[in-house]
Order: C-alpha cells, then sequence, then structure tokens
C-alpha cells in the first residue's frame, strides 16, 4: 500500500492515507454515505423541509448537511 499516516480531517483518527483521495478515513467515509443517504431519503418523501427539520428527523447535525450540500453531496433540499 505505502500510505502515509495522517490524521482525519473529521474525527481525527490516524489512518492510512493514498495520495489522491480525501483526507477522510474510511470510517468516517461510511458514516458520512450512511448520513447523506438517511438525508436524502427524508428530503425525497419530505419536499420542502429545512435544513434544521432534516436535520431533527434523521440526526444528522444541521452543520453537516450544509457541508455536504455545499459539496454538492446533497443536490438540495
Ligand atoms: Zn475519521
Amino acid at each position: 500500500m505505502g500510505g502515509r499516516r495522517i490524521r482525519c480531517s473529521v474525527c481525527g483518527g490516524v489512518f492510512e492515507h493514498e495520495a489522491g483521495i480525501p483526507a477522510i478515513c474510511p470510517d468516517c467515509v461510511i458514516r458520512e454515505e450512511e448520513e447523506c443517504r438517511r438525508v436524502r431519503e427524508y428530503v425525497r418523501d419530505n419536499r420542502g423541509a429545512s435544513a434544521a427539520q432534516a436535520a431533527a428527523a434523521t440526526g444528522v447535525e444541521r452543520s453537516r448537511i450544509m457541508r455536504y450540500l455545499a459539496n454538492g453531496r446533497l443536490e438540495s433540499l
């Protein structure tokens, strides 16, 4: 593998990092995908919901939802 050990930008845990991928550990990648999926499903069933409503319903922090929106991982609310 030959990755460099760096700190995850989300949880701060040390992990083996390969060049060309985001500085996020595999655990956080899985968790973020899961969170995005939950929010997407909620928004699909609740059109027009606010970020605060989506956060309350899915348990995903509002600040994280806003980041997913900024990253383009969530299209819209
Ligand atoms: Zn992490």
